[in-house]
This record gives structure tokens, C-alpha cells and sequence, in this order.
């Protein structure tokens, strides 16, 4: 087979790049460029550039459209066009303080205009008459306002010019200075990539791609560009995603014996039915623990479909069998939060719960910490602390992690030793189908498609301000009738303790107004982990009519009696943000509500509209995530951050499916192949090594 050759070293059909590629030297710091002193690098920093390969792998936005170029004599207004002549005079005026025009009275063969520039008043010692120019820009009003320019030779002013982020410290300009200056070195970064695969995928050269990413001779030339670069990180996450698959595949973990007596108590304990997505997903989860293969495996579902019950199950079948059970949660919030509902579900069964977080006092950290190394504690519920050396399980049978994406460092860890609990990941973020294979590889998934079948959806309503009073009299009516509700306010703070006190301005405020004579409590990301569970507990208990929140909800409380919830400014938050917040209501049989306040409808951007549309029409948490991915673009959506997604500067998804298949073919074959490795090969290996995997 041809390309399994070509990934050996010295075959014919491996042709190297001329000049033996120093990709190093992309690794200089950007202040080995010309023009970038320690203050420019600062300001670049602040963009996430570092490097010089940071400045060539930074994705142009968009492209500026192709113009005409036009004679000075034929322009007519309002028109983008380009034209070049010679500058015969500037002069700059100055009718209003904090404003300065440059204006340049420009010639070419047919005729002079006055070109203008706002605020740039040292462009007039540039502007020297005999100054040859291109101007792009609009004829306004006689004049030619310019848009952007060229002072020596065209960049600024070619058609489809890349358009970066830019922010208020670097300009567009700047970066498209800076880039091209970055340029100069594509040509030593590696191309680990074959050429019998370039050929058979029509892809180019990497060098040639990240000419084409920035300084494109059409759109087209930009894709061709951008698909390369895509495939080489696709390449690089699926290498690792199949490798760390493979790595567990020579793990054993002791199979447990079948279900027996504790979890049929505990199925009788439950107040309700399981639903069929459940029953399906504990039946998977008795396979993989019948294996000596240690369980991997994701329990996907919409928040409140019941994947707690699920990850209780999967623990109580290690306790029966005379093993421990852990549950690792993202924050000492969650993790709370799971305790308090555990040890609710697990009083009857005679199963002890211990808490660990790293904000235990001393004296209850040791303890915990001691139950559960004699195995007293069947089953342990934590953050990362859990999973710190200095806690020892006496017999780790089964791990539950919630949100699984963020614990890759440790399990990778877990897995370099050889022996690992059966693990089951659980995550609340429905990531769309067409994301799964990228972020989950080989890991297998149950889904929970459906809640259960008494929960009604959650009547979604958008309030503007001005009508705020009618969502809290709504609120109150709620709570008359002995339920209770969530208030959240998206405050946006310099630092955690300006928003606590921000939150408790709030709070008090909805003390005295809206919510006066209410039992109303305060949960901010400030609050000590004790008073955070306390406040927890009373609100669980029924003491509190009314949480105000910061998103500190935003996962796993779960109160089924609350029923209703305002979100005030919700338009600051992301689509994805919302639905989380929305799924703390609905949780039980009654119908809920989610009222979404914001600003007034025509001072919204059109993203912000789409969003609050689309949670009004659905509350299918897997539609939404895939109108996010549109709204939003590949790369920016929620979960895909904290999954390693995030390291995918170029993919387009769903756009790149096929290109995402081809890197996953591609993956299993250098996996397979196992001639002698070249450099080249070598290079990509390193790459997914050192890439950030889950
Ligand atoms: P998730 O973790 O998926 O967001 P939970 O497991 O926290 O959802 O369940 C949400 C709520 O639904 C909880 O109050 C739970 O007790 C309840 N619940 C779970 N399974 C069922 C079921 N089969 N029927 C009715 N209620 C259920
Ligand atoms: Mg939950």
C-alpha cells in the first residue's frame, strides 16, 4: 500500500520540503521581529500571541471583498473601490478638539481628489508630495474617505486582505504588519505530512497553506489553505484520542459480579419508575463492568434527564461488591451539591458518604480522608482533591466524573499506572453529534435522550426590562403557592469579591422590592465552602423561599421544588449557559418556568436575539447546541473549551465532518504502521503528545 511506505524514511514518494525545515525558530518569542519592542509584546500577549507561530497559526476573521481598482475621473459615490495615484499636497485640519483630518489631494492620469483620514494626524509627514499611494475607500460628499492604505506596494489595500481580531490596542493593521513579517518563516515550520497523503487529499504544502490563510489570491485559495492546517490539528487530536484508547486497552480492572441485592433495594427506594434511557444506560454499564476491561464510558443527557440515578447505580455496584465508589465533581459547588443528594438517596440503604474538598477544615479532611482509606466510607464524593496522591481508597472499584472533559491530566495519570478503576464520565453539556466523535474518540456513550416522561418542558418566556415587574409578580405567585425560585444575575465584576458585593447589593435590593417578605438567600462564588452548604441545605429543606444566584448554579442543584426562575440581563449570557441555568427548574412534575429578562428587543445584537429565540422555541438541549455551534462558530462553543477542542484553531464544524473522517483514517494508519519511523512521523507523534487531550 503506497502510503504506508510514504510514512517511511527515504521512500521515493516522500518528497521533503527543499530547505531542511528549523521549527524553532517559530518558536521565538514575537519580540524577535522587527517593530516589536516589550510594549507591542505585551499588547500581543493580551491576544493569546506569543509567538511567531502564534502570529502564524492567528486565523483571519474574514477576508476583505475584492474590489475594483477605478479611475480617479470615474468614481461615483458610496462605492468601495481602490485607486492609486501620487499625493501633491496634505494638509491637516483640526475643526473640533480630539479631531484631527488628514486630507491628501490625490493625481492620477484622470483627474485629483481630495483623499481624508480621521485621527491620523501623523500620517501627514508620510504624505510627502510625489508619495505614491492605493487608496481603498468610498468617494463621500467630493471627497475620498479612506478606508484602508498603501503607502509602498499593496497589502493593506488588496482584495481579500485578512481581517483579524484585532482589539483596541493592535490594530488590524498592525497584525496583518506583523503577520507578513511572521511569514518569512513558514517555510521552516515541519510538514509531517507525506506527500502520498497531500496528494490523495488534495491538500497543500503546509508552508503554501499558511501563505494562502494570509495573503490569499481568492476565497477559494484561503479554504485550500485553512482545510491543511485543520487537518493537521484533526490529525493530532485523533492520534491522541485513538493512542490514549489503545493505552487502555492493555488496563485491566477486576470485573465485578453480576447486580445483586443493594441496587434491587435501591431501585425500590427510588420515588419513581426509571425511564427506558436510564434502564438502557444502567444495562451498558453492567456489560462493561462484567469485563475485565476497565469501563469507559460517557453518560450523556439534557440536564435533568436523570444521569445522577445512573451514576448512583454504577456506585452502589461497587459497594455491593464490597468495593468503594467516587465521584469526582468540577467545583467544590457541585461536588456539594452531589454529596447532599447521595447521602439523601443512600440514608436508607445503610451506605456511608463522605465529602472531601480541599476546603474542609483540617480536623474534617482527616477524618474523611480516614474513612476513606478503611473503606468505611463506601463511597466518596469530591472535587480534584479526590484524586491527589494523598488519598488513598482502600479498594476503588468505580469512579464516576462529572464533566468529564476536565479531568484529562489525572486520568492520564491514572492510566500511566497501569491499573484503573472502571470509570464513567458523565456530562451535562450536550455536545452535537457532530462534535461527539472529535471530543469522545473511542469512548463509548449512553445517551439519555428523553426525561423523564412526567416532566413537562419548561415554559420559556422573554421579557424585555420595561416589563420586569411582571416577571417577579409571577415569581411571587410561585412562591404563595409554597414552591420556590431562583433570581440570577449575570454580574460581570472586575474580580470574584467586587461581584459578591455586587450580588449582595443585589440581593438586598430584591429584599426590599420585589421580593420583600420573602426568606431570600444569597449564593456567590465567595461564600466559604460551610455557609455554601448550609445555604444549600436550607434552600434543599424548604427554609428558603428564594436563591439569588451568580452563575454559580449553573450545574447540578437540584431542588424539585423550585419551579420558577428569572434570569435578569440575560442576553449577556451564552445560549449554552442559559439552557444549563434553565435545567435547575422542571425538576420535578410541576410545570416550570424560565423567564428571560433583558434589554429592550432593538438594543440587542442580532446573536443575542437568535439566542433568547431559539430557548423560547426549545428546551431540546441538543437543537440548542447545535444552533450554538451556528451562532457561534466551530471552536467558541460551550464545552468544546474545556474538552481540547478549543486547540482547534482552523476546523469548521460540521463543515469539516468528512475532513474530521479522512484524520481519523489517517490516525489508525500511522497507529498501524510500524516500519521505521521518520522525522516527519516522529514530529506528529511529539505534537499529539504534548497536545492538551481529554
Ligand atoms: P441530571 O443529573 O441528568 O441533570 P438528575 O439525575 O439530577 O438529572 O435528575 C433530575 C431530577 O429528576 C431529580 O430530582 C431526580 O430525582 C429526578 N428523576 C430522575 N430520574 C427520574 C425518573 N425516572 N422519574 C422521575 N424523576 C426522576
Ligand atoms: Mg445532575
Amino acid at each position: 500500500m503506497p502510503l504506508r511506505g510514504a510514512f517511511a524514511g527515504g521512500e521515493a514518494d516522500w518528497l521533503p520540503t527543499p530547505a531542511a525545515p528549523q521549527p524553532r525558530r517559530l518558536d521565538r518569542a514575537v519580540s524577535a521581529l522587527r517593530g516589536v519592542g516589550p510594549a507591542v509584546e505585551r499588547k500581543l500577549a493580551r491576544l493569546g500571541l506569543r509567538t511567531v507561530r502564534d502570529l502564524l497559526e492567528y486565523r483571519p476573521r474574514r477576508y476583505e471583498r475584492a474590489v475594483p481598482e477605478r479611475r480617479i475621473a470615474d468614481l461615483f459615490a458610496d462605492e468601495e473601490v481602490v485607486i492609486a495615484g501620487e499625493v501633491r499636497r496634505t494638509s491637516v485640519r483640526r475643526p473640533r478638539r480630539r479631531l484631527a483630518i488628514v486630507l491628501a489631494r490625490v493625481a492620477d492620469g484622470s483627474g485629483e481628489i481630495d483623499a481624508v483620514w480621521f485621527n491620523q494626524a501623523w500620517l501627514a509627514d508620510k504624505l510627502v508630495p510625489g508619495t505614491h499611494v492605493r487608496l481603498r475607500g468610498q468617494l463621500r460628499r467630493g471627497e475620498f474617505n479612506v478606508r484602508s492604505y498603501d503607502l509602498d506596494g499593496a497589502s493593506e489595500t488588496a482584495d481579500y486582505a485578512p481581517v483579524y481580531s484585532a482589539s483596541e490596542e493592535v490594530s488590524v493593521k498592525k497584525l496583518r504588519e506583523l503577520v507578513a513579517a511572521a511569514l518569512v518563516y513558514a517555510r521552516d515550520d515541519w510538514d509531517a505530512l507525506p506527500a502520498a497523503v497531500k496528494a490523495e487529499r488534495g491538500l497543500p504544502v503546509r508552508a503554501d497553506a499558511l501563505w494562502a490563510l494570509h495573503r490569499p489570491a481568492s476565497e477559494a485559495e484561503a479554504e485550500t489553505g485553512r482545510r491543511r492546517l485543520a487537518f493537521d490539528e484533526l490529525l493530532v487530536l485523533q492520534l491522541g484520542l485513538l493512542r490514549r484508547g489503545r493505552a487502555r486497552g492493555g488496563v485491566t480492572a477486576p470485573a465485578l459480579p453480576p447486580p445483586g441485592e443493594l441496587v434491587a433495594r435501591y431501585r425500590t427506594t427510588l420515588p419513581f419508575v426509571l425511564t427506558p434511557g436510564q434502564e438502557q444506560a444502567i444495562a451498558e454499564i453492567d456489560g462493561d463492568l462484567a469485563r475485565e476491561r476497565p469501563m469507559d464510558r460517557l453518560l450523556q443527557g439534557d440536564v435533568g434527564s436523570g444521569k445522577t440515578v445512573v451514576a448512583l447505580y454504577a456506585l452502589l455496584r461497587a459497594v455491593e461488591a464490597g468495593r468503594q465508589g467516587a465521584l469526582m465533581a468540577p467545583t467544590e459547588t457541585l461536588a456539594e451539591q452531589h454529596f447532599l443528594t447521595l447521602e439523601e438517596l443512600c440514608a436508607g440503604l445503610d451506605v456511608r458518604v463522605a465529602l472531601l474538598t480541599s476546603s474542609l477544615s483540617a480536623g474534617e479532611y482527616e477524618a474523611a480522608r480516614t474513612a476513606i482509606a478503611n473503606g468505611e466510607a463506601a463511597i466518596a464524593v469530591g472535587t480534584h482533591a479526590l484524586i491527589q496522591e494523598e488519598v488513598g481508597f482502600r479498594d476503588l472499584a468505580v469512579a464516576v466524573v462529572d464533566e468529564q472533559h476536565r479531568f484529562g491530566v489525572e486520568q492520564r495519570k491514572a492510566l500511566a499506572e497501569g491499573r484503573t478503576p472502571h470509570l464513567l464520565h458523565m456530562t451535562a453539556t450536550p455536545i452535537p453529534r457532530t462534535l461527539a466523535l472529535t471530543v469522545y474518540g473511542d469512548l463509548a456513550v449512553s445517551e439519555i435522550a428523553k426525561p423523564p416522561a412526567d416532566r413537562k418542558p419548561v415554559v420559556t418566556a422573554w421579557v424585555e426590562e420595561g416589563r420586569s415587574s411582571e416577571a417577579y409578580t409571577r415569581l411571587r405567585r410561585h412562591l404563595d403557592a409554597g414552591r420556590q425560585a431562583y433570581v440570577v444575575c449575570p454580574l460581570i465584576e472586575e474580580s470574584e469579591t467586587s461581584v459578591a458585593r455586587a450580588a449582595e447589593r443585589e440581593a438586598e435590593r430584591l429584599r426590599r422590592a420585589e421580593l420583600h417578605g420573602y426568606r431570600v438567600g444569597l449564593l456567590h462564588g465567595r461564600l466559604r465552602p460551610g455557609e455554601r452548604r448550609e445555604l444549600m441545605a436550607r434552600f434543599h429543606a424548604g427554609e428558603l423561599d428564594v436563591l439569588v444566584a451568580t452563575t454559580v448554579i449553573e450545574v447540578g442543584v437540584d431542588v424539585p421544588n423550585a419551579t420558577i426562575m428569572i434570569v435578569q440581563e440575560a442576553d449577556r449570557f451564552g445560549l449554552a449557559q442559559l439552557h444549563q441555568l434553565r435545567g435547575r427548574v422542571g425538576r420535578g412534575a410541576e410545570q416550570s418556568y424560565c423567564l428571560l429578562v433583558s434589554r429592550p428587543k432593538e438594543q440587542l445584537t442580532d446573536a443575542a436575539r437568535a439566542r433568547l429565540e431559539a430557548l423560547v422555541e426549545t428546551s431540546d438541549g441538543f437543537e440548542l447546541a447545535e444552533i450554538d455551534l451556528e451562532l457561534r462558530g466551530e471552536g467558541e462553543l460551550l464545552g468544546t473549551r474545556q474538552s481540547g477542542l478549543s486547540d482547534l484553531r482552523f476546523t469548521r464544524l460540521p463543515v469539516d465532518r468528512p475532513l474530521l473522517e479522512q484524520a481519523r483514517d489517517e490516525a489508525e494508519r500511522l497507529l498501524d504502521y510500524d516500519g521505521p519511523l521518520n522525522d516527519e512521523v516522529g514530529r506528529i507523534f511529539a505534537v499529539a503528545d504534548d497536545a492538551r487531550l481529554a
